[in-house]
């Protein structure tokens, strides 16, 4: 590391002392701080070099065994492993007078590129446009970058100043009894410059607020909970920084004619017993025009038919789930006389016990035991 003598480093007398070795370094630390020379190496150099100094010189041990042996009596422990250690003096010094934890950089916060906030957009929309997919036209209020500044919330032609309060720090030192507190400058609430004449589009706040509209393409098959992510149509980013996204969260309706079980539908059809005996063919409806379906002989009621590739689209796939028939068998509630007459012959010929004949057999047991 640095060979350069410590004390000339921090610009103090070899008798200085301690008080004014921690005022030079705190002199140092602020006019180099890689954070108020962003990109400067020369800075950066000189910032680690004062930390470097200041680290040797504040300890007494260590400063007698510089004063007698000068950088060879360092040895080893001389020197900064990684950054952490160069900032680690910061909070013994400083405090939080940069407004924030040490290690990370200095001045507020306020002044770094931030990301815009993400938000989120609740759309419901029809089973058919979930199954179909739809473009829709959507209206996003939100806060936008400024398009007059660019969001430097400066007049055109103009630029913030650095505040002559903080000296552009955006914070101040407070004498409270024995203590001395660092509070964020009241001449520009910690921003550390001031907008001598603010943008008239935002009125100084560097952005403004917009109801945008947007054409979001739903894709076929999605469901309820689904996002769909809208890159950089978030709120402005702050300080130059990259829009937040939008998220579109879904809501499908449900549908009379089908249930939706994942991307597989359900629909229920009724058939006649004539019909589930026999075996027919019948009608189903489908997303799209209605298919004809065989219901084989012999049918029982509740019996699901399965039908591939006829339910909802996976959304960005060229696959779609299945179409599942349930079919009810309807058993009729009135009978012609003649229907009825047929069905007791069909009955006789199935060999099936009818109600007449069961009655009959309860006589003659009713008229044997002498009740009737
Ligand atoms: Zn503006
Ligand atoms: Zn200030």
């Amino acid at each position: 590391m640095s060979q350069r003598d410590y004390y000339e480093i921090l610009n103090v007398d070899r008798n200085a002392s301690g008080e004014e070795i921690k005022r030079a370094y705190r002199k140092m630390a602020m006019q180099h701080h890689p954070d108020r020379n962003p990109g400067d190496a020369a800075a950066e150099a000189k910032f680690k070099e004062a930390a470097e100094a200041y680290d040797v010189l504040r300890d007494e041990t260590k400063r007698a065994r510089y004063d007698r042996f000068g950088h060879a009596g360092m040895g080893q422990q001389n020197g900064f492993q990684n950054s952490e250690d160069i900032f680690s003096h910061f909070g013994d010094i400083f405090g939080n007078l940069f407004g924030f934890s040490m290690g990370g950089g200095a001045r507020g916060r306020r002044n770094r590129p931030q990301q815009g906030a993400d938000l989120r957009y609740n759309l419901g929309i029809s089973f058919r446009q979930a199954a179909k997919g739809d473009n829709v036209t959507i209206k996003i209020p939100r806060n936008a970058v400024c398009p007059e500044c660019k969001g430097s919330r400066a007049a055109p032609g103009t630029s913030p100043e650095s505040c002559r309060t903080c000296g552009g720090v955006g914070q101040v030192r407070h004498n409270q009894g024995f203590f001395q507190l660092s509070v964020p400058c009241p001449s520009c609430q910690g921003a550390g410059e001031v907008i001598a004449s603010p943008c008239p589009r935002c009125k100084g706040r560097g952005s403004i607020h917009e109801v945008r509209e947007l054409s979001v393409s739903i894709p076929a098959g999605v469901d309820t909970g689904n996002r769909l992510r809208v890159r950089g149509e978030g709120e402005g980013g702050i300080n130059g920084g990259p829009n937040g996204d939008l998220y579109v969260v879904l809501q499908v309706e449900n549908d009379d004619t089908f249930t939706r079980e994942g991307q597989n539908l359900l629909v229920s059809r009724e058939i006649s017993f004539v019909q589930a005996a026999l075996g027919d063919k019948l009608e189903v409806p489908t997303l799209d025009e209605p298919i004809m379906m065989e219901v084989p002989k012999g049918t029982q009621g509740g019996e699901i038919f399965r039908i591939t590739g006829k339910g909802l689209p996976f959304p960005g796939r060229q696959t779609s789930g299945d179409l599942l028939v349930e079919v009810k068998v309807r058993i009729p509630t009135r009978l012609t006389a003649r229907q009825e007459e047929l069905l007791r012959e069909f009955a006789e010929i199935d060999g099936a016990k009818t109600i007449n004949k069961a009655k009959k057999i309860i006589k003659k047991v009713s008229q044997a035991i002498g009740i009737d």
